[in-house]
């Protein structure tokens, strides 16, 4: 039995040719408040906490769930734990869009600061928003995964993005065993 044929009897993409079983990375993370989107690679799980997973090898990003981005990216322990990170900040989230701290930067943009975190929005030439985070401590940036409408639902993308940096910081200065 390998468990590498992937979580739910091979299904959906697990079973098609031409799909990359291994070398996906998660390149965001989303709450969508409630399950309301089947996994894009098994086909088969309901999801709300979405990890979107890139692979050079394949031309879409593909938003999956915990198990299959575990899988995908053969880090079990990585994805849950965005996946937990989702999970806990989802108070935290509900209120980001409307948190005092916001304030309208020298550029005319909103902008936040949590720790070593700026989060800034942008509108764009066509009146949506999108959001860029940066982890300061070490210049990185992150942007959205999306365009929004909303100012306020840009503002909770942004928030998402900012806990995948905040992981990807963590994991990065944490001694890592290899064996
Ligand atoms: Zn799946």
């Amino acid at each position: 039995m390998s468990n590498f044929d992937g979580p739910g009897a091979g299904r959906g993409k697990w079973a098609r040719e031409g799909v990359p079983k291994k070398g996906w990375e998660c390149v965001n993370v989303e709450d969508l408040g409630e399950p309301s989107q089947i996994c894009e690679m098994c086909e088969a799980m309901e999801i709300r906490y979405v990890q979107y997973m890139r692979n050079p090898r394949y031309a879409d990003t593909l938003a999956c769930g915990l198990v299959c981005a575990g899988h995908m990216s053969e880090d079990l322990i990585g994805a849950a734990n965005r996946d937990k990170t989702l999970k806990n900040n989802t108070r935290k989230r509900k209120t980001f869009a409307s948190r005092r701290g916001w304030y309208i930067n020298g550029k005319g943009n909103p902008q936040i600061k949590d720790g070593w975190y700026r989060v800034t929005m942008f509108k764009t030439p066509n009146g949506l928003w999108k959001g860029v985070v940066n982890n300061t401590h070490i210049d990185r940036s992150y942007f959205t995964r999306d365009l929004f409408e909303s100012l306020d639902d840009a503002k909770r993308a942004a928030f998402d993005t900012m806990l995948l940096a905040q992981e990807h910081h963590l994991q990065s200065s944490m001694p890592v065993n290899r064996f």
